[in-house]
């Protein structure tokens, strides 16, 4: 098996706790788990995956969308006093560190405090929690490449600083996070820069989890129907024709007992190997 790392006294391991099954943890994060004396959690990192680390003090840093970023410099320094003394901290996001998850700040402030830290990866909801729902975020018949963006800036607003239209004109598949509160303004945005109003969309909730919804819909259609469904965040917002592969590979209804509702839902013609 190898030595796994120690978690030493007086560090920080900033580690992703993937987007919700705990089955979807690392082993390095589970190894970080195992040794920490207290681990900092955010509010996506699900009850049960805590309870890897029953020896741990559980410290709750939430924060409620688009609260302002003084917070935030609050949880990166108190992560600084923790380890300051002598604590082995563990970290844990949701998702990825590194994703829309200020991982990167929270790393620099510590570092920038003279804090050893290591960087655990995770499993990013908006590949990690499209996979559950049977969407491939690449698919070589739809899409080449892949768009992530966040769907509001650090006041809670769309961000200004994004130029919808160079997203709706560039991206093939687009995979939205936070992008439920701006939901309207996205799609027409998206629309007004002339993506068509057909154009396949899921919603993927609380992904990985047992509250796991998914909604599949259309650009035109999707706010409405947001609300009509009464879908409530954490949501991934996938925009793209990878969204019909659903069709054919929602696994979790198979296992089920369903039927595939489509075996080739891109009208390929022919099995996708044989090429
Ligand atoms: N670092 C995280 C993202 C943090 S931003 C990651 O890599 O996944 C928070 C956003 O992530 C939410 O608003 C939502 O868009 C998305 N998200 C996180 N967990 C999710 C889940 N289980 N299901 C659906 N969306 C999720």
């Amino acid at each position: 098996m190898g030595a796994w790392p120690a978690l030493e006294p007086g560090w920080v391991w900033l580690c992703g706790a993937g987007p919700g099954d705990p089955g979807l943890l690392t082993l390095h994060a589970v190894n970080a788990l195992r040794q920490a004396d207290v681990v900092v959690y955010d509010a996506l990192v699900q009850a049960e995956i805590l309870d890897w680390a029953p020896q741990a003090e559980h410290v709750y840093a939430g924060k409620r969308g688009g609260k302002p970023s003084a917070k935030q410099r609050d949880i990166s320094l108190r992560l600084v006093d923790l380890a300051r003394a002598g604590k082995r901290v563990l970290r844990l996001k949701g998702g990825d560190p590194f994703v829309f998850g200020r991982g990167g700040e929270e790393a620099q402030t510590l570092i920038q405090h003279g804090v050893p830290v290591r960087i655990i990866p995770g499993i990013s909801a908006g590949i990690g929690g499209l996979a559950y729902a049977g969407i491939p975020v690449t698919h070589r018949d739809v899409n080449q490449s892949v768009t992530f963006v966040t769907g509001h800036d650090q006041s809670g607003a769309t961000p200004q600083s994004l130029n919808w239209r160079a997203i709706a004109e560039g991206a093939q598949v687009l995979v939205i996070y936070m992008g439920m509160k701006h939901v309207d303004q996205i799609a027409a945005a998206l629309l007004e820069a002339g993506r068509p109003a057909d154009e396949p969309v899921a919603v993927v909730c609380s992904a990985t989890t047992p509250d796991q919804r998914v909604l599949e819909t259309t650009l035109g259609r999707m706010a409405a129907d947001i609300g009509a469904a009464e879908m409530e965040p954490p949501a991934i917002l996938c925009i793209g024709r990878s969204v019909l592969m659903r069709q054919v590979l929602d696994w979790q209804a198979l296992m089920a007992g369903a039927a595939p509702r489509n075996l080739d839902p891109l009208n390929r013609g022919r099995p996708a190997e044989v090429s």
